[in-house]
């Protein structure tokens, strides 16, 4: 039996209320890229009934759900880059963030079968994509002036809103609201962060993405503080139950050697699934409610972990990796990297059920 990350839609329409009830004065645009953080985009995108708009990162992931029959408003992040991408997304009714000079040069030089959703993307401090917010006017003037029928937004990306003490969170803000003060247009800024955040920055359209998995977005904390639910739990389950002797060396490169004689458990996940490699000795194992410990190197199919505080545990008991009873926060911090990435790692070799 393969591995299975269990999503639970519940959890995720809950966390999708979470984010509403912190936003009032906003509306809701789930972030659903990377097939949303790993959980599957279409199956998120038709379970958040409530949502009227979504956002993911490229023209084909949009496309993927309009093929997949959405026909909510998708809103592209990173935009088009050519005439043909830009002439599909209209046809679609595919709404698009423009960031830079060749996307607006692009609108200028098509002629547009329909109107568009087009989004101006200002850098106001995180120095990854955007127009300067001391160009916003003349771009906004530009894109006013095409031939085409353009419905104009504005938004702006923070960088750091998941440190409550980072001062640039505040500082982009005012830039944002400075730039675009004299624009009446629909305005926005937050991620989960910063809807989380002691910062008002609700603006018109909030966009909450790790949230929603049910991950607390700030840099120390768990979801249960914010009261957010975790969507996905990826079990699977022991295959073996070996008693090794004290000084017996686990693994590939026996970098873990038995303290004394004891159980030691393999259970059927690895890399090859998306477990992350580099978690090291000592990242916890949820057995029969019990937590245990990783040893040895993470294979590709394969972990082993101690059941000293488990002596119960049978082959063919279920283990948790992370999830429910088991934050992925935890797992993340662990290996050291972020829930996001675990999240959306999973390999097409895991099972998932939607429940
Ligand atoms: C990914 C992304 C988000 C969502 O961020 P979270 O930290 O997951 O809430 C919002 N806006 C933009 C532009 C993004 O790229």
């Amino acid at each position: 039996m393969p591995a299975r990350a269990i999503i639970n839609l519940q959890a995720l329409r809950y966390n999708y209320r979470r984010a509403a009830e912190l936003s009032p004065m906003a509306r809701v645009m789930p972030v659903i890229k990377a097939r949303a953080y790993g959980h599957g985009m279409t199956e998120v995108a038709y379970a958040l009934d409530q949502a009227e708009q979504f956002a993911v990162a490229t023209l084909d992931e949009a496309l993927l759900l309009r093929a997949n029959g959405l026909s909510k408003k998708i809103l592209v992040l990173q935009g088009v880059n050519s005439k043909e991408q830009l002439l599909r997304a209209v046809q679609e009714e595919i709404s698009l963030v423009v960031h830079q000079q060749h996307q607006v040069a692009l609108l200028e030089s098509v002629e547009l079968p329909g109107r568009v959703n087009i989004w101006i993307k200002l850098d106001t401090g995180m120095h990854r994509l955007g127009f300067k917010v001391s160009d916003f006017d003349a771009i906004y003037q530009r894109c006013n002036k095409t031939s085409n029928k353009l419905n104009l937004h504005v938004l702006s990306h923070f960088a750091n809103a998941d440190d409550p003490d980072d001062p640039l969170t505040n500082q982009q803000l005012d830039r944002f609201l400075q730039a675009t003060r004299d624009c009446k247009v629909e305005k926005s800024i937050a991620n989960s962060a910063a809807i989380c955040g002691p910062l008002d920055c609700q603006l018109d359209w909030v966009r909450p993405g790790i949230m929603l998995y049910g991950v607390h977005p700030m840099m120390a904390g768990t979801a249960s503080e914010l009261s957010l639910k975790p969507v996905m739990t990826l079990y699977s389950h022991l295959i073996a139950i070996h008693h090794r002797k004290r000084g017996d060396r686990i693994g590939y490169g026996g970098d873990w050697t038995c303290t004394e004689d004891m159980p030691v458990g393999i259970i059927s996940i690895g890399y090859g699934d998306g477990y992350p490699r580099h978690a090291p000795s000592g990242t916890p194992v949820l057995i029969k409610g019990k937590r245990v410990s990783l040893v040895g190197r993470v294979s590709m199919d394969m972990i082993c972990v101690d059941l000293r505080s488990c002596p119960d545990a049978k082959v063919g008991d279920e283990a948790t990796l992370w999830g429910e009873g088991l934050p992925v926060e935890d797992i993340a911090r662990a290996a050291s990297t972020i829930a996001y990435e675990l999240l959306c790692r999973l390999t097409g070799r895991v099972k998932f059920i939607y429940t």
